[in-house]
């Protein structure tokens, strides 16, 4: 079964015309309202996150930054990151959302999905960037080793941007393997999400990035994720898994240039319940409404084993370019994994 956390407050992160705006979640609620699965599924409002929950990841600075932005009637922060003057608050309540998640998973070991906004897997300790403010899944990792004492976690980030925040976030950390799938990050924001970033320090190997060329196709992705989360995640051996959610690698997608089908949702779903039966999901990115409303319930239906087949069964076409990077991944993560 799957839970959902989600509340209509989101909409008071004001952003306008900005492609990451409400509507992008009115066009996910009202899908699943037409589609009848809303009313079949337990849709939980979240609470905000504590300060306390905050600062086991942001700096005070960068949190009063945000909060005075805010009270001095808001503004952008960057080029394309912007604050309303309620979006502190809201901001807390989509770290709250993601809180939400990981208690349903833990308490009632079902899916939990945090659909909220802002987003979060661009933002660092200390820097608001790339529409997002809070992080949201690394608030609620640090809830989760605080009050359950859960030890390792595994994440895998389908977004189509490299989610440096949470990557630089974990970056020396053993027990957080960040697993991020995304456009090569050559060609497209934030700039950084290498093969050889691959953590420092103790957590050397546990930042493993898998940039895909321009162009990628849903084959493509089955290809890398066969060959590589398999093996990685088996070794692992994760007590928690998160599934970082992003609908913006879709071939419809106005930000970004692969060639992701709807198939693809629903595979990576698939995928992950290979290694678990209750997961959270956390939204990031999507900024195709149709795209955010049809492969959104294709999600939530692998979710919950509604037509759900194996398709991708079928032999891959995989891009020359992709299958250098699987061997450059393979090269550089041999001392830690086994392909
Ligand atoms: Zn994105």
């Amino acid at each position: 079964m799957t839970a959902l956390v989600y509340s209509e407050e989101y909409k008071n992160h004001n952003t306008g015309n900005h492609p990451e705006n409400q509507k992008r979640l009115d066009v996910i609620v009202n899908s699943l309202k037409n589609e009848g699965i809303w009313d079949k599924i337990d849709v939980i409002k979240p609470s905000i996150a504590s300060e306390d929950d905050i600062l086991r990841v942001h700096t005070e600075k960068h949190v009063k930054y945000i909060k005075n932005l805010c009270e001095s009637g808001g503004g952008y922060i960057d080029y394309d990151t912007f604050a309303s003057p309620q979006s502190y608050e809201i901001a807390k309540l989509a770290a709250g959302g993601a809180i939400k998640a990981v208690d349903l998973v833990i308490n009632n070991d079902i899916n939990a999905y945090s659909i909220a906004r802002p987003p979060g897997h661009h933002a660092t300790r200390d820097k608001a960037m790339g529409f997002c403010l809070f992080n949201n899944l690394a608030i609620s990792l640090e809830y989760l080793r605080n009050k359950y004492k859960i030890k390792k976690f595994l994440i895998l980030d389908f977004d189509v941007h490299y989610g440096n925040g949470t990557a630089e976030i974990f970056y020396e950390d053993p027990d957080v393997l960040y697993i991020s799938i995304h456009q090569n990050p050559g060609t497209i924001f934030p700039g950084s999400g290498f093969v050889h970033e691959k953590g420092a320090g103790n957590g050397e190997g546990y930042n493993l990035n898998i940039p895909m060329a321009p162009g990628s196709t849903t084959d493509d992705y089955i290809y890398m994720l066969e060959t590589i989360l398999g093996p990685v995640a088996s070794k692992f051996n994760a007590d928690f898994y998160f599934l970082d959610v992003g609908f913006d690698g879709h071939v419809d997608d106005p930000l970004s240039s692969l060639a992701l089908t709807d198939d693809f949702y629903e595979y990576a779903v698939n995928k992950m319940k290979y290694f678990t039966e209750s997961m959270a999901l956390i939204l990031e990115g999507g900024y195709n409404l149709d795209v955010l409303s049809r492969c959104n319930i294709k999600m939530i239906n692998a979710l919950n084993n509604i037509n759900s087949e194996e398709y991708y069964k079928h032999e891959l076409k995989v891009k020359d370019s992709n299958q250098n990077t699987f061997n450059q991944i393979k090269d550089v993560f041999s001392p830690f994994f086994e392909f």
